[in-house]
């Protein structure tokens, strides 16, 4: 036996050692209970490892702990083994289908002749924990395509599988599929119980945990129909959800965000709270506003239009749908055409709804001659877009067919673009922070090296760009997270992610740097010292879509929104009839003042009153009695069940006005 030279990394520490040939990966680590694998190699060609690898001389050995991202992936697929194995063991029959990881969990799909109910998931739990509580071994298994298709001649999906093995489209035929089969060695994992026999073998890559008994705790979650290779041509099979995580704890706070994420789902609140709906006769993704989520709507609009005029924007308006030509011009034919409506034809032509804003503000720019005086110039406005999205993915405000962007254009010289970045950052930040939004990271989208064909302009220009936005990242003092191949065909981008109550992220603004319209619709502008130059285009949507920021504020505010959003600010409520005509006077001062009152006059008790206006989510009721009218006064109830009493009439008129005016939450 001879000696071979590795580095160990561990918790950062890279230490160099001499081993012993043969040597196993799991001996490195052998002191940390949390390691469930190795990542082998370093950067794009590293790759991930059974801890029962053995080392080879040379090998950079990283170890892979069980709360992090890629342990969670091990973690959860294994889990997804384990299902399948009882599965398998409970309805001998079924056929296996794909079982990768997920966000959050993973699934399996399985072909069976009756979809499983809920009886069967609990079934299907216990004899999980059965065979958790063995330890079963993961052992893998190199095998030849010959002898696998012999061994998994059961397994028609299997067999299918390994035909498409190490193509480029594996991950195309199937999502997740690559979790079975890829470049390189063909492998089977097989799950050796206490007597050394394979309990369970299955297809697979790898890598997985040391044993079963490394679970410590999941959970199955639904089942669904899924066709398989997601094509609704082929069979429809049944997927079983599951979850799983490093402790119990973490299972129970991942069962309780996902209980708080239910109830703040804005599809059911926009319903609940009369805010908009998503009429079939109109189509799928296409949403209408009903009058109080009108309200919500137009005051987000007022608002980001009266800032945008405050930063130096210029407020524009153009058309739904154009003639290809200016299309082709901002290269989003062909290069986005997936993501366009099919053309209408008419008088000759062929229009398309518009997908974006920016060929059309172009067209502004160019429509005179432009002086270095001008620039920046900003061009701003709502513009209603349309995208083709696939019916599968439409969700709520969330994901929409049709919207509007809250979208700018800033054309500056290429010296100006450092300065307008850290303006455009710092303006979306504020807004953000208007709307109740202050925990962020920003993600830097950079082109994909690999793929040169997808995206315009030469390697310079990407990275003098790629740098212009990294350094205003940076000044930012923001978290700053790489999205290697993110960007858009025409320049890098800088995304604002935000946490929401429940500490949710949703991609927000968008800056990105564009040296290629610019180039396409041949812009211009006279220098100082006389010469033709071409700007820089910096695109950036605040919001991204105003229906889309809808929703996440209905889901973030959990539909109780600030007295300034809300749709009804003061819900008044006479103690007994005889005090509505004194609410009714109160109620005409407020709206004097621009606010939004509704007095229930109804036959409803009290009582009734005060739990509608506490499921309408309304910020302030207020209340009048005997002792109110005889002080000149009305008493607040919040939604918090808090109360002021006899608030003298134009305090509790300066009081509302007040917290409108400052955007406060109460
Ligand atoms: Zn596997
Ligand atoms: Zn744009």
């Amino acid at each position: 036996m001879s000696e071979i030279k590795v580095v160990r990394v561990h918790a950062d520490v890279r230490q160099d050692q001499t081993v012993t040939t043969g040597t196993k990966a799991w001996e490195l680590f052998a002191e940390d209970t949390d390691v469930i694998a190795a990542r082998v190699g370093e950067g794009e060609g590293s790759s991930l490892k059974d801890l029962a690898y053995e080392l080879a001389d040379g090998d950079v050995v990283a170890s892979v702990e069980i709360h992090s991202p890629d342990g969670h992936d091990i973690l959860r697929h294994s889990t997804a083994h384990v299902m399948a194995q009882a599965v398998q063991d409970l309805f001998p029959d079924a056929k296996l289908g794909i079982g990768p990881p997920i966000t959050d969990g993973f699934y399996y799909d399985f072909d069976v002749a009756t979809p499983f109910v809920p009886e069967d998931l609990d079934k299907i739990e216990t004899r999980m924990r059965k065979i958790i509580k063995e330890g079963q071994r993961f052992s893998r298994r190199v095998t030849t395509d010959a002898d696998a298709l012999s061994e998994l001649a059961d397994e028609p999906y299997k067999i299918e599988l390994i035909g498409l093995k190490g193509g480029a489209g594996v991950e195309d035929a199937a999502e997740g599929a690559s979790v079975e089969v890829g470049a390189g060695e063909l492998t089977i994992y097989d799950n050796i119980n206490r007597k050394g026999e394979a309990a369970w073998s299955d297809l697979c890559r790898g890598p997985h945990l040391p044993t079963t008994k490394r679970i410590p705790a999941f959970k199955l979650m639904r089942s669904a129909a899924a066709y398989w290779r997601g094509d609704e041509k082929n069979k429809q099979l049944q997927r079983i959800y599951g979850t799983a995580w490093e402790t119990k704890e973490a299972l129970e706070a991942h069962l309780h965000r996902l209980e708080e994420a239910e109830k703040r789902d804005h599809r059911k609140l926009g319903r609940d709270l009369d805010l908009f709906s998503f009429p079939d006769e109109i189509g799928s993704g296409l949403p209408v506003f009903h009058p109080k989520g009108g309200v919500i709507k137009r005051e987000m609009e007022d608002y980001v239009r009266q800032r945008h005029i405050e930063e130096g924007f210029d407020y524009v308006g153009t058309p739904h749908i154009s003639k290809e030509g200016t299309f082709h011009l901002s290269g989003h034919l062909p290069y986005y055409a997936d993501g366009m409506f099919p053309p209408m034809e008419f008088e000759g032509a062929n229009y398309y709804l518009k997908a974006m804003n920016c060929p059309m503000h172009n067209l502004i720019f160019r429509s005179r001659g432009r002086s270095y005086r001008e620039l920046p110039l900003r061009l701003f406005e709502f513009g209603h877009v349309y995208r083709y999205e696939k019916s599968g993915v439409i969700h709520g405000l969330t994901r929409v067919r049709g919207f509007a962007q809250d979208d700018s254009h800033s054309y500056v010289t290429p010296e100006q673009a450092p300065g307008e970045i850290k303006h455009l950052l710092d303006f979306v930040l504020g807004l953000l922070r208007d709307f109740g939004l202050d925990d962020f990271y920003l993600e830097l989208s950079t082109r994909d090296d690999s793929k040169p064909d997808k995206f315009v302009g030469s390697q310079e220009q990407w990275d003098n760009a790629t740098d212009v936005l990294r350094t205003a990242c940076e000044e930012s003092g923001l978290e700053l997270v790489p999205d290697p191949g993110g960007a858009a065909f025409y320049g890098p981008k800088v995304s604002v992610q935000a946490k929401d109550a429940i500490g949710r992220t949703w991609q927000m603004s968008t800056i990105q740097y564009d040296f290629n319209q610019p180039e396409g619709f041949d812009l211009q502008y006279q220098a100082a010292d006389g010469s033709r130059q071409q700007p820089v285009m910096i695109h950036s949507a605040k919001f991204g879509s105003i229906e889309r920021f809808l929703g996440v504020l209905v889901e973030h505010y959990a539909g109780a929104f600030p007295p300034w959003l809300a749709p009804v600010q003061v819900q008044a409520i006479p103690v007994a009839d005889a005090f509505s005509d004194y609410l009714y006077d109160v109620a005409r001062r407020m709206k004097l003042q621009g606010l939004r009152v509704e007095v229930d006059d109804s036959d409803d008790r009290m009582q009734k009153k005060i739990r509608n206006a506490q499921l309408q989510k309304v910020p302030f009721m207020m209340i009048a009695g005997a002792d109110d009218v005889a002080a000149g006064a009305v008493s607040f109830r919040y939604r918090d069940g808090r109360q002021d009493n006899g608030v003298p009439i134009d305090e509790a008129i300066a009081r509302v006005t007040a917290a409108v005016a400052t955007r406060e939450q109460v």
